[in-house]
């Protein structure tokens, strides 16, 4: 859903299952500067499988592994 959802067109499937044995969306190689952070994924995901993190977020969610 999130794929068809993003006005950008940077998401798709990866070959990747989740719990539920669906497979997750990624962005695609190279097209994460693209994103416009509309956050239409997250929001229209029934299964919260995909969410936004700005640059900060990202730098502490990286420290925290
Ligand atoms: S937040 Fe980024 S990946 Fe998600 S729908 Fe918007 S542009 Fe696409």
């Amino acid at each position: 859903m999130c794929i068809s959802l993003c006005p950008t067109g940077i998401l798709e499937l990866s070959n990747e299952l989740n719990m539920r044995i669906a497979y997750i969306p990624r962005v695609k190689e190279g097209k994460a500067n693209y994103c416009t952070a509309c956050r239409r994924c997250e929001f229209g995901c029934p299964d919260w499988c995909i969410y936004i993190l700005d640059k900060e977020e990202k730098k502490s969610e990286k420290a925290k592994t």
